[in-house]
């Protein structure tokens, strides 16, 4: 079989993890007897750099006919306040390549690892087994948008961004959101804030009327706050819980506490729901933390982790990807593990170290 993926790795850390997965992947594909063609291409600052862009429209098509996208990450202080009058998904080359690709089913997985216990703020006893998946759309909300800008109200500045989400973008979702609760826990977790927001109480209708059709998964709906708070306080109650762009961006962060570290964290950005094969973007959390440029210690393993959801999703080999993650429980039992999660080792020995694990599998 032959898989081609678009890798684009970004600014900051970004072409070092980058790096770092696609090693992996080879590693994989080697032993699998995958055929893998990688492309690569810019995004982000760099883009900016080149061609004035975040993100070409040729890489969009480029994109659109491949099996999947890597991404490390993009952004730093050199652009973020770049001052561009244009709209938001072009002042990010992230948001502009997930709204074209149609790649709206965030998946956000967070998972307790014992080695990292002492990484996270929970005592014993208060985190074993907690195992999250946050999914956040990806294409539509507060982010997207219009109307937005700033302008000068009362002789003073004022900016303004707008909470909006059509029945269809957030019943799709929903949907997608339940038949992936069919497949793990029967369960999920819808957060809002219905209470103060007219753009939440129709999220809460469409998933309530949604929920109607799956009276197999048992729903919740609560509002934001007190989910944040809930999941703070015992986070094993939760399996899915479902989010808007903006709340899925808090809550996968939130949530992802209970991993030890944000450089532990992997995402999809799905154009179908996870039910058969579909394209998608993979990328860690985190950003591309300017503080660690070229110091060679970024934890690599959101990124291997956010391959092996490739291999799953888009390739559809959920074997080789339950293969990647038990070779990192290896690599942090013999505590092999980057500073930011408390160990002493370097990005390439982390690599390495999954890699000659993964040559291990006969
Ligand atoms: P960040 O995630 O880059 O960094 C936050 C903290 O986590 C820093 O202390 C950093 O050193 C650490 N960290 C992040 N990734 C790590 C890794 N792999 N290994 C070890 N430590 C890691 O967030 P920030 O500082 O708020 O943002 C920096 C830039 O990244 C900004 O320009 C922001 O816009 C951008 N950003 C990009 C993405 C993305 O590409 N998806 C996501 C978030 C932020």
């Amino acid at each position: 079989m032959k898989y081609t993926v678009l890798a684009l790795a970004g600014d900051g850390i970004g072409p070092e993890i980058l790096r770092a997965g696609i090693d992996v992947a080879n590693a994989i594909a080697k032993k699998a007897d995958l055929e893998l063609d990688i492309i690569y291409d810019l995004i982000g600052g760099v883009c900016w750099d080149k061609h004035q862009t975040f993100c070409r429209s040729k890489t969009v098509s480029v994109a659109q006919k491949t099996n999947a996208v890597l991404v490390g990450a993009v952004g730093g202080p050199k652009w973020d306040t770049l001052k561009i009058d244009v709209l938001p998904e072009e002042r990010d080359g992230l948001m502009k390549l997930r709204k074209e690709m149609r790649a709206f089913f965030g998946m956000r997985p967070v998972k307790y690892y014992p080695q990292l216990h002492d990484q996270t703020p929970y005592a014993r006893g208060k985190v074993e087994n907690s195992e999250i998946m946050v999914l956040r759309e990806m294409c539509g909300g507060v982010m997207f948008a219009q109307p937005r800008g700033k302008k000068n109200k009362k002789n003073q500045r004022y900016a303004y961004d707008t909470a909006g989400y059509t029945e269809t973008e957030i019943r799709q979702f929903a949907v997608g959101g339940f038949e992936l609760a069919r497949l793990r826990k029967n369960r999920l977790v819808s957060i809002d804030k219905s209470n103060v927001m007219e753009s939440y109480r129709l999220w809460r209708e469409v998933v309530q009327e949604v929920s109607r059709e799956y009276k197999d998964v048992e729903v919740k709906h609560l509002y934001a706050d007190n989910c944040a708070f809930q999941i703070a306080m015992n986070p094993a109650q939760f399996d899915i819980v479902l989010a808007c762009n903006f709340l899925g961006d808090l809550f996968s962060d939130l949530a992802g506490i209970i991993s030890g570290g944000l450089g532990m964290l992997p995402s999809a950005s799905l154009c179908e729901p996870p039910i058969g094969v579909t394209q998608g973007i993979y990328e860690p959390v985190h950003g591309s933390a300017p503080d660690l440029i070229g110091a060679g210690i970024a934890n690599p393993i959101g990124m291997i982790l956010s391959v092996g959801m490739m291999f799953d999703y888009s390739f559809g080999r959920k074997d080789l990807s339950e293969r990647i993650e038990h070779a990192i429980q290896q690599v942090l039992d013999v505590g092999c593990m980057t500073p930011d999660v408390g160990g002493a080792a370097s990005t390439d020995e982390v690599t390495k170290k999954v890699i000659k694990e993964i040559q291990k599998w006969p």
